[in-house]
């Protein structure tokens, strides 16, 4: 439904052009959810930013590509168009619900306004659908908190308005960028599978985006339990699909490793990508200390020229490093995809 192709977004300042996003090709089929992981500064909110318009221009600039939905490229596509697109067909939830609400309206009407922007609904249908969509994020006693302000609402309970908002025009697309990274553990499973539960309601597709590998985090549990060849297999691996079918790793403005979630947990290529399953805490041995991968990402100004993890990569080998040329991705099992550099994929059982 959603099918990105070759997207390049750049960001030209006066200290020089920030390669933001690389080359980056992704599909995302109705009711599907996308995971994109990767660290902070790897490109992902550029991503989907750079989709709906979102990126300051200038100094942003969409370098090449498309990101067609049902025939519209919406890196092309008049700002009036795109307007009418984001908020009803495609909606997103931000990591910091304060930013993204208005102080000054109550919960109700902030909760109403996309139908009143996107459907013209009347005054009286608009509350009362706010209402119903409050109740549905599972807001207690909705009738009256619906007059409230956002400063008077926890954290957790905002980030659940603005799913209501975003979800109260059903849309296709559902991006959610880090929208449990501000939360406390427990809000944040309750808030994923709310989530979860309103997508299969209405058969949204998800793009959920994440730095701290909260989609990989949150299933970790079962992780450990896929070693036991039990009955807890398939439940594990159901709760696997619970966030996300297809994973992508972002690194340095590009796309390093994609594949379904299971494939990837189970079967991670790319140094990159096992360095990250090995940081995740309670995945390593008890009593050893907790793997982090040296060093820090790449200046995304210096043109790139070889593999961008080569410094890094102590999982791989570093010598087998690509020097000449940027690594490629490509597809080495059906639906599994990795970038071709020997020295990233050096070490793969
Ligand atoms: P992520 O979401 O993966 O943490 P981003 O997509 O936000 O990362 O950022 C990717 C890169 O683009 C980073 O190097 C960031 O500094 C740069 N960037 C993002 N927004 C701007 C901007 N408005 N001006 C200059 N550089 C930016
Ligand atoms: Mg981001």
């Amino acid at each position: 439904m959603l099918s990105v192709r070759n997207l390049s977004a750049s960001f030209h300042t006066r200290a020089g052009i920030v390669r933001a996003v690389r080359n980056v090709s992704f599909d995302v089929a109705p009711g599907e959810t996308l995971g994109i992981v990767g660290e902070s500064g790897s490109g992902k909110s550029v991503t989907c930013y750079s989709m709906m318009g979102l990126i300051p221009m200038p100094p942003g600039r969409i370098e090449s590509g498309s990101a067609m939905l049902d025939g519209t490229d919406l890196l092309h596509c008049p700002e009036k168009e795109l307007r009418s697109i984001r908020g009803k067909r495609i909606s997103m939830i931000f990591q910091d619900p304060m930013t993204s609400l208005n102080p000054y309206l109550t919960i109700g009407e902030q909760v109403a306004e996309p139908l009143v922007i996107h459907e013209g609904a009347g005054k009286k249908e608009a509350r009362d659908r706010a209402l119903e969509q409050l109740a549905l994020v599972g807001i207690p006693d909705a009738e009256q908190r619906m007059d409230a302000y956002p400063h008077q609402f926890s954290g957790g309970m905002r980030q659940r308005v603005m799913i209501a908002m975003a979800l109260i025009t059903r849309p296709e697309i559902l991006i959610a960028d880090e929208p449990t990274t501000a939360l406390d553990v427990t809000v944040q499973k309750q808030v994923l599978d709310l989530i979860r539960k309103l997508q299969q309601d209405m058969g949204t597709s998800v793009i959920l985006i994440t730095h701290d590998l909260g989609v990989i985090a949150l299933i970790r549990d079962l992780q450990k339990e896929l070693k036991f060849p039990t009955i807890y297999i398939t439940h594990d691996l159901g709760v696997v699909r619970q966030y996300a079918d297809r994973i992508n790793v972002m690194y340095a403005g590009r796309i390093v490793e994609s594949a379904p979630a299971r494939e990837l947990l189970e079967h991670p290529r790319h140094a990159y990508t096992r360095a990250l399953m090995k940081s995740i805490p309670g995945l390593h041995a008890k009593g050893s200390p907790l793997y982090t991968i040296p060093g820090l990402p790449p200046n995304m100004m210096q043109e790139p020229c070889g593999c961008s993890f080569r410094p890094r990569n102590t999982l791989g080998n570093p010598e087998l490093c690509l020097t000449d040329r940027e690594p490629e991705l490509v597809e080495i099992s059906p639906g599994h995809s990795v970038q071709n550099c020997p020295g990233c994929l050096a070490g793969n059982q």
